[in-house]
């Protein structure tokens, strides 16, 4: 659907659902199968082994046929009681929303707050632990990559935070818009669950999502109090023994997953963290050359999978958008929220080139002209000149 017609592709620059390849669009295409089969077993086998190391586990990944809300409350379902209390960074909007989701299932949070401008509070997080000499603290819940604000936490320092207090609460974290752009390393960081999504940096349509699970968290599925059916991982681990599925699973989007993964191992994570490295970098460099500023404060907490930009006072962000989407068919991501008509968010995940990094950063400086959005026409060429001396 396309409200007009439009000559050349689409520019999907929202982070997620991102731009997906021809290769995987074609896998998608193939004659639907018998999930319960011989041949089956042998793809959900492949692709549940072939799904671990881009979680960098050892451990079960589960997947989902639903959106990362699904696997949000997967995560808190199989791991958490009704009454239970969690601690969560509220870095931003997904954040929050994961915090809401909680709510509703009688899980009681305790939010540190930021002001959305950096990853989570990690000595905040330790302080809190350590005044929790109870332990009534069951879980500690973050989101790795904040796509509201383009802020990526580190996990890794959370993880030594928890240690550090001698806290045992479970770790549970939403990779669901740095998996297969940024590294997510579920056992070296002692992840007990890792959630994640199809529509990201798997390069899929939306649809699938997942839980990497350690033994941690499998031994609190088997008391935790939470009401579960659809998403109870036991029936699920019991079936993936064999490559199978305790109900339909979404088999065309399966053979997309097999394809994708086997285009992120050709390519090798590491260049395919160092591609996104490149171009959020580049991607920086554009929005200070327009004279912009990256919502993101914190040079630590930067991602590399998207950028989100402030406007200037007075400017419409939510105007500059629908100005680029009406003038160069290119889609950014709104701003959410607190952030609403103030940010736009350049999404750099997923399937993407030094070519459709300057076809983007083309649109948006072109969209700033013809909004009227005071800047300098100086990003293009700082990218440029970036892309050029780092090829
Ligand atoms: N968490 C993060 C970090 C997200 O970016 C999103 C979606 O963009 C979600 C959770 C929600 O996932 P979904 O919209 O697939 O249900």
């Amino acid at each position: 659907f396309q409200s007009q017609p439009r000559a050349g592709r689409h520019f999907l620059q929202i982070p997620g659902p991102t731009n997906v390849p021809d290769r995987v669009l074609r896998a998608l295409d193939n004659p639907t199968m018998d999930h319960r089969g011989p041949d089956f077993g042998i793809l959900g086998s492949r692709i549940l082994a072939k799904l671990q190391p881009v979680f960098g586990t050892t451990q079960p990944v589960i997947i989902f046929p639903a959106s990362g809300t699904g696997a949000w409350e997967a995560a808190l379902v199989n791991t958490l009681s009704p009454g239970d209390r969690v601690l969560m960074c509220e870095t931003g909007w997904f954040a929050h929303l994961w915090e809401e989701m909680a709510g509703r299932l009688g899980i009681l949070s305790e939010l540190i707050a930021t002001d959305w401008r950096r990853g989570a509070d990690v000595a905040a997080i330790e302080a809190r632990l350590r005044a929790d000499t109870g332990h009534t603290l069951k879980a500690v819940c973050v989101v790795h990559n904040e796509t509201s604000t383009g802020a990526t936490s580190r996990v890794d320092e959370v993880r030594r935070a928890i240690d550090a207090a001698g806290h045992p609460a479970l770790l549970l974290v939403d990779t669901i818009s740095s998996l297969g752009s940024i590294a997510v390393q579920h056992d070296a960081w002692g992840v007990d669950v890792t959630v994640s999504g199809s529509q990201k940096g798997l390069m899929l349509p939306p649809g699938l999502s997942f839980n990497a699970v350690s033994k941690k968290a499998l031994a609190a599925a088997e008391t935790a109090g939470c009401a579960r059916s659809f998403w109870d991982w036991r029936p699920m681990l019991a079936a993936n023994a064999t490559g199978y599925f305790p109900y339909t699973p979404a088999t065309n989007m399966l053979y997309a997953l097999d394809t994708a993964l086997d285009m992120l191992n050709e390519e090798g994570l590491d260049n395919v963290f160092a591609r996104h490295d490149r171009h959020a970098e580049a991607t920086r460099r554009a929005v200070r050359a327009w004279g912009l500023e990256v919502q993101c404060e914190d040079p630590r907490h930067y991602s590399s999978a998207l950028t989100a930009v402030r406007v200037p006072e007075g400017t419409s962000a939510d105007g500059l958008r629908s100005t680029i989407l009406q003038k160069f068919n290119m889609s950014l991501g709104n701003g959410l929220g607190q952030l609403k008509d103030r940010v736009f968010r350049i999404g750099h995940l997923g399937d993407f080139s030094d070519l459709a990094l300057m076809g983007t950063l083309s649109g948006v400086e072109m969209g700033l002209r013809a909004a009227g959005v005071p800047h300098k026409d100086e990003g293009v060429r700082a990218a440029m000149d970036y892309l050029a001396g780092n090829a």
